[in-house]
């Protein structure tokens, strides 16, 4: 019996109404831009197409691999990174070659720690760096994987942020790492406060804030601990992105946002609701809460946007 194995890798994907699709695969194929080592996905009237770099629209999905085609193991991009979850080594000159966009492949050592929330990692191919840069909806963000958090799969979390802002509100992102949140927001806010501990992260933050020109990002190495003794003024909106011990810090968001604010309120939950009794007791009321992806069996990556009460 033969047994015919499927390998899926996350890419970025961009999606098109079918009826468009085979012109739009002809001018994807043109540009050098369609990943042809993974199958196109259909999903009702449309079509994902797999893309070998990020674009305006584009999403990060799952693809299977196309047969016939040099199979490389599963792997994550980040800008020109490729992370296994494997230490490979035959395997990653395989996805080095596979795509002329990456520069070096790494292996995750171990899971995502201390208060930094950073990993370490191996590399297994190509250049000897963690460094890289990630194009995201016309941003550009300097990462170094060990010294900061990034996570790419929060790009569509940040664009429906980013259309909730008004124009000349005062935003604080209480967990900033190296500012893509921020930055984002920027492009909306009167000002964005992007606030973390991790002197690396805030480096990083300000080689973006330099490359995106935004001025109106104020860059700053705090514990978030601190913030709420620090600022005479209140925000119209807060982003709260450490899900792992956020709880801890909700009081602190609560004095911080002014009266009918908005607070984007990050969790690691095991079941729908887990912290609206929490909310609603500081004073808050749960607009929407959301999946953003899971995160292990039984335990998501929940996001509850939160209106603070007059
Ligand atoms: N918002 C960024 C993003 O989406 O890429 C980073 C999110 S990362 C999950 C959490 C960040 O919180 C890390 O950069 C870490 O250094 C920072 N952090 C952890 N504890 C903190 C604290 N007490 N005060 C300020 N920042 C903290």
């Amino acid at each position: 019996m033969i047994h015919v194995v499927t390998i899926t890798v996350e890419q970025w994907g961009i999606r098109v109404p079918a009826r468009e699709g085979e012109t739009t695969r002809r001018a994807l194929i043109d540009e050098g831009a369609l990943d042809l080592t993974l199958k196109v996905r259909r999903d009702g009237d449309v079509l994902l197409l797999p893309l070998l770099d990020w674009r305006e629209g584009a999403e990060q999905c799952l693809f299977e691999q196309s047969p016939g085609r040099v199979v490389v193991p599963r792997h994550e991009l980040v800008g020109g990174i490729a992370i296994m979850q494997e230490r490979d080594e035959v395997g990653a000159q395989k996805i080095l070659a596979s795509r002329p966009s990456l520069h070096t492949i790494v292996y995750a050592i171990g899971e995502v720690s201390g208060e930094y929330r950073t990993r370490e990692f191996e590399v297994l191919a190509g250049a000897p760096t963690t460094r890289t840069e990630v194009i995201e909806y016309g941003h550009r963000f300097h990462v170094d994987l060990a010294a900061a958090y990034f996570s790419a799969r929060l790009s569509s979390e940040r664009q429906r942020i980013l259309q909730q802002t008004g124009r000349n509100e005062a935003v604080l992102d209480m967990f900033a790492g190296v500012g893509p949140f921020a930055i984002t927001l920027a492009a909306r806010a009167k000002f964005v406060v992007a606030s973390d501990l991790n002197p690396w992260a805030v480096g990083l933050m300000l080689e973006n804030i330099f490359q995106n020109r935004t001025p109106n990002v104020l860059p700053m190495l705090a514990d978030a601990r601190r913030l709420a003794g620090i600022f005479p003024w209140q925000f119209d909106r807060i982003v709260m992105n450490l899900p792992l011990s956020g709880t801890e810090f909700l009081p602190d968001a609560f004095r911080l946002c002014r009266a009918g604010g908005t607070i984007h309120f990050y969790s690691l939950v095991a079941a729908e609701g887990e912290h609206g009794e929490c909310i609603r007791g500081l004073g808050g009321e749960v607009i929407a809460e959301r999946v953003v992806r899971s995160y292990s069996p039984g335990q998501w990556h929940a996001v509850y946007d939160v209106k603070v009460r007059d």
